[in-house]
């Protein structure tokens, strides 16, 4: 008999909860009170057990919803845990902390934060806004941030955070040098980030921990509130969230870490589920030892092991399976499905990344023709560049997609810039278009300027264009801004003469992008270094892939009249079906960090090449047995199909490198797989000057005869060390430089300058 349970009517519910189990499962689900550990293999329910238990902690009246916390990594798998527990439970989970850690402390620190000096209405740094303040912070202490890159410097204080290491406890162990000067930034960041009443991501657990250690009585009323804690993927909590545990839970760890407490009392009732060979999170401080230590620091927990897999079939775990064995140690496992041994893995190799991109949605349209449905298909990569060649195929055969964590091409800042520009030179009225880019890039014209500028638009009945036009008619407008208007409003006429003429729209978009400084200023930022150049680099290649978009429509485009406002509508309709979701679902896009704990039918893993994935840092860094568990972890996402793709060839900062297959597909069994790749790779096709030639003869040439952005970047980056160059502006020079991005450095004559380019975009060519 069920312990404790309240009313009949609920022993069918009960009956019914533990019917879909098998005996292990059940054993975890009804576990009574203390620890529990699973510890298992993918796919084989750990997170069902987990959202049964909480179901069924609630049926049998051991727990009010608001007496449990369940913890989950992202807030996808959390939403995805509510869902299970609404269903089961048939009403909603109001009142239950089914969440993430971060959530779980943030709700924490809006309750108790003032105790440790914050307001209740702190703001919550992400990772740009934390990467700007530790800049400042560098540049504030005279660090130089080409020879430190705030990014790694901004590595090392998050990971001080995640081992529950303050500014002092850090400097204590710094060694001179970097050590040193990263404890000054993170003194200074510290007390900036008080100052300004923020925390950072990291804050929120650590600060929760800093709440529990001194106050006394708020952890024991959050300890006695929530009288069962779950935790989902176990493998990848770090320090201060095992911390955290310890002190909502008791018990713990024999060995503490300096200072810390270890007779903290508590009811000890943690269920926790993991998998060590999913442990993907080591490279942000997640400990795996929490996982395999588990049963060192609670002696007497109930350890259940779960083998049968109800995801994937055999073929797919066996080849899971084999992959994973090239590590060492890691807990056997030995997984069984019931599914049948199920089709061959696809393994395919592809020309280049346009033929990968080309490979994969061509096969998401013929599965969906066979009957499959979008939101049965996942595309995995393992960084998000991979993603943009992709989302490009899919948006050009108006295929309906989502992309988790990520931002989609359309929605992405730069592009709406640069469209706003577009849609200012056709609609001269458009206020929002004007508001957006007015000050983009950087003219000095502040928001009481151009909120200036609009409301004497309104006052006078005159479009937008025409007041900013004639500045010095605004009233209350400085000098300086009727200066920067001036020459903004000169380049603006300028463009607007090229749509009189009827230039093509790629043209036009190009003589924006350089005529206004918008792809110069980005080129600066991109030649900085660490973080914020790589997101510069980011916003250049997508207006590069807009300009192609652009030049498509040209070629496309059967009249010469109206072209920028058809293009403009196109875009505007492309756009809105990106965000429609129809009865059909969406396919779903994202990095394999972000799939963790998901399954679909239909899994691609894209980029599978040496250097990708396993990425080259990693390799570097001796972190290849970490990709390798990433690796399975994308296998195990798949049910039924698994394609595992890679291009012999790919633009890296827009450079053509050579790759080879990842070794992860080689460690594959060969039976498991029915593998596919061009069998002679065209290096016939290699420029002298080492660039592929694109086009002609290749079979992944574009069949529509428009200029590809390949095409155009070959062409206009194919510039030499010691070249004779003019420039519109400049005048003649000579090719010092050649750089990732298609940057050139040239040296010109007439002022003796040196300059950095976009050989793309910037008005230079071959004398
Ligand atoms: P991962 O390691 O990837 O997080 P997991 O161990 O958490 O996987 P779940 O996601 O809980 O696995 O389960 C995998 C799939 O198997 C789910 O679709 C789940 O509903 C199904 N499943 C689990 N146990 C059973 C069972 N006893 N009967 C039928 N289906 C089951
Ligand atoms: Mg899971």
């Amino acid at each position: 008999m069920l312990r404790g349970m309240p009313e009949v009517g609920h022993q069918k519910r009960v009956e019914e909860l533990l019917e879909g189990l098998n005996e292990p499962q059940r054993e975890a689900v009804t576990h009574g009170e203390g620890p529990l550990l699973i510890l298992a293999g993918a796919g084989s329910g750990k997170t069902r057990v987990l959202t049964h238990r909480v179901a069924f902690l609630i049926y049998t009246g051991q727990a009010k919803p608001g007496e449990i916390l369940a913890i989950t990594f992202t807030n996808k798998a959390a939403g995805e845990m509510r869902g299970r527990v609404e269903r089961l439970l048939e009403t909603d989970t109001h009142g239950m902390w089914l969440m993430t850690f971060h959530a779980a402390c943030a709700r924490i620190l809006r309750a108790k934060g003032d105790l440790l000096g914050y307001t209740s209405r702190f703001t919550i740094y992400d990772q740009s806004d934390t990467r700007r303040l530790v800049k400042r912070c560098m540049g504030e202490l005279g660090v130089d941030p080409k020879r430190f890159a705030p990014s790694a410097v901004h590595s090392q204080i998050s990971q001080a955070k995640n081992r529950l290491l303050d500014a002092d406890a850090y400097a204590a162990d710094a060694d001179p040098g970097f050590g040193e000067m990263v404890s000054e930034v993170y003194r200074l960041y510290e007390r900036e980030l008080s100052n300004m009443n923020a925390m950072d991501f990291d804050d929120l657990l650590f600060r929760t921990v800093n709440l529990f250690e001194l106050h006394e009585d708020v952890r024991t009323r959050y300890a006695g509130t929530f009288k069962h804690v779950l935790v989902d993927e176990y493998q990848d909590t770090n320090h201060t969230q095992y911390r955290l545990l310890q002190l909502l839970v008791g018990g713990g760890r024999r060995e503490p870490m300096r200072g810390e407490r270890v007779d903290i009392p508590g009811h000890r009732n943690l269920a926790v589920v993991g998998d060590d060979s999913q442990s993907i999170y080591g490279f942000r401080s997640a400990d795996i030892r929490n996982i395999l230590d588990f049963q060192k620091d609670f002696p007497d927990a109930r350890v259940v092991k779960l083998e049968q897999n109800y995801r994937s079939t055999q073929t797919i775990l066996d080849a899971a399976n084999a992959v994973i064995a090239n590590n060492r140690g890691g807990i056997a496992k030995h997984l069984w499905s019931e599914l049948g041994r199920g089709g061959p893995i696809h393994a395919r190799g592809c020309e280049d990344e346009h033929g990968e991109a080309r490979f994969v949605v061509g096969e998401i349209e013929r599965l969906t023709d066979e009957g499959a449905s979008r939101a049965e298909i996942a595309v995995l990569y393992r960084t998000n560049t991979i993603s943009r060649v992709i989302e490009d195929a899919l948006v050009r055969t108006k295929t309906p997609y989502q992309v988790i964590g990520g931002t989609k091409f359309y929605e992405k800042a730069e592009i709406k810039d640069a469209i706003a520009y577009l849609t200012w030179l056709s609609n001269p009225f458009d206020v929002v278009s004007f508001q957006r880019i007015a000050n983009v890039p950087r003219r000095g014209l502040g928001q009481t300027s151009l909120s200036r500028i609009v409301a004497h638009s309104a006052s006078v009945g005159a479009p937008v264009w025409e007041v900013a036009a004639a500045a010095e008619r605004v009233p209350g407008l400085g000098a300086a801004a009727i200066k920067s208007l001036g020459r903004f409003m000169s380049t603006m006429q300028e463009l607007a003469a090229l749509v009189a003429e009827g230039v093509p729209v790629g043209d036009l978009l190009e003589a924006m992008l350089s005529r206004t400084g918008y792809v110069e200023a980005l080129e600066a930022e991109a030649i900085g270094g660490g973080e914020k150049s790589f997101e510069a680099q980011g916003r250049i290649e997508s207006l590069q892939q807009l300009v192609e978009v652009a030049h498509e429509f040209d070629a496309s485009a059967p009249s010469e009249e109206d072209t920028l406002d058809r293009f403009l509508q196109e875009i505007a309709l492309k756009s809105d079906s990106d965000t429609r979701r129809d009865d059909e679902g969406l396919v779903t896009l994202m990095t394999l960090h972000n799939a963790k704990g998901l399954e679909y039918p239909i899994v691609f893993i894209a980029g599978c090449e040496h250097g990708v994935f396993p990425h080259q840092r990693a390799i570097d860094e001796g972190g290849l047995e970490e990709e390798r568990r990433l690796f399975y972890v994308g296998v195990t996402r798949a049910m039924r199909e698994l394609y595992l793709t890679y291009a012999r060839r790919r633009s890296v900062f827009g450079q053509p490198t050579f790759a080879l297959p990842s070794e992860f597909i080689e460690e594959v069994p060969s039976e498991l797989m029915d593998r596919d790749e061009p069998s002679r790779p065209r290096l016939g096709g290699i420029a002298p000057a080492g660039r592929p030639r694109v086009g002609a003869g290749s079979w992944e040439a574009p069949a529509n005869g428009a200029r590809t952005r390949r095409e155009r970047t070959t062409v206009a980056a194919q510039f030499r060390l010691g070249e004779d160059v003019v420039h519109t502006a400049f005048g003649e020079g000579v090719v010092t430089g050649v750089e990732p991005g298609g940057i050139i450095v040239v040296r010109f004559a007439g002022d003796g300058s040196e300059r950095k380019l976009m050989a793309d975009y910037a008005p230079i060519g071959r004398r």
